[in-house]
């Protein structure tokens, strides 16, 4: 099937490594025109990487996506190199482990900011541009603990719902200009983030991270983790004009692990 993603302009953000990454690399396996940004130096890496790969023009710039002077200016790097904006991809970083005792309010804050506002932010510069395209879209990236609560992750459990309730009134807003707006909600998809959790849990459990790893496989009835490309390849479907009447999904990509009916 043709996506029709060729020549496409996509922003995708926290793409250094994992989820971010592997979608930002297939995109440009897609032939999108990608911009990629994270706070070190390994951005510009990972576009070599993808650039080598993929023969398409990837820019990579430093950003911290908490920082809304940042963010407008990833937004006007894209449209000064690339003419546009057609798809934005909002992710961030996961916030800290941790139960509700071990956490602060300052530690809320800083996961307000990452994780929410830094959506907002995105949306907000990126609309002008995104109202001009033909084929637009917007997608965030939140987590399968907004269906159920993660263990120890108070802080993601909490404040991605508020991206969810975002992202499904974005899409309600955003129809009549043609924007379509969905969400994937990862579970458990291997990635370094998924490496700091794991040591996470064993310092709290005392299990070996192959224990750990053995009961959270358990939980999901394809008996795995997922990989990060096969999150991308989602990912960039749900974003291509081959979704074109998909508006205001939220999408679990878990393995089948939430067993809920809605
Ligand atoms: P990851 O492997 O830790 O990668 C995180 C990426 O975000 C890196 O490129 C990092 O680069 C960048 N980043 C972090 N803070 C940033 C900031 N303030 N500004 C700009 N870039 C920033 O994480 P992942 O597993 O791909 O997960 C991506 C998102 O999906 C996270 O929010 C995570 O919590 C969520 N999620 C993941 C899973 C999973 O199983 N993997 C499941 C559910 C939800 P720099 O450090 O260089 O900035």
């Amino acid at each position: 099937m043709d996506l029709h993603l060729s020549g496409k302009v996509v922003l995708v953000t926290a793409a250094s490594k994992g989820l971010g990454k592997a979608t930002a690399r297939q995109f440009a396996r897609e032939g999108a025109k990608v911009v990629i940004c994270a706070r070190s130096e390994i951005i510009e890496k990972a576009a070599a990487e993808i650039e080598t790969e993929t023969g398409t023009p990837v820019l990579a710039l430093r950003v911290d996506v908490t920082q809304p002077a940042d963010i407008e200016r990833v937004i006007n790097a894209t449209v000064e190199k690339f003419g546009g904006l057609d798809i934005l991809v909002t992710n961030a970083g996961g916030p800290p482990p941790g139960t509700f005792d071990d956490t602060d309010l300052t530690a809320w804050e800083n996961a307000v900011n990452l994780n929410l506002l830094s959506a907002v932010q995105l949306v907000k510069s990126a609309l002008p541009y995104l109202r001009q395209s033909i084929a637009p879209a917007i997608l965030t990236i939140t987590s399968s603990s907004t269906k159920q609560p993660v263990k120890n992750l108070v802080l993601s459990n909490s404040i991605r719902l508020a991206v969810i309730g975002l992202t499904k009134t974005l899409s309600q807003e955003l129809g009549s200009d043609q924007i379509r707006v969905n969400s994937i909600l990862p579970g458990w998809t291997y990635t370094e983030r998924v490496d700091e959790l794991l040591n996470a849990r064993t310092a709290k459990s005392g299990k070996t991270k192959a224990e750990e790893i053995t009961s959270i496989n358990a939980g999901v009835p394809l008996g795995r983790m997922g990989t990060p490309e096969e999150f991308a390849n989602v990912a960039v479907f749900l974003c291509s004009p081959a979704a074109s009447y998909v508006n205001g999904v939220m999408l679990q990509v878990d393995g089948g692990m939430n067993a809920g009916t809605f």
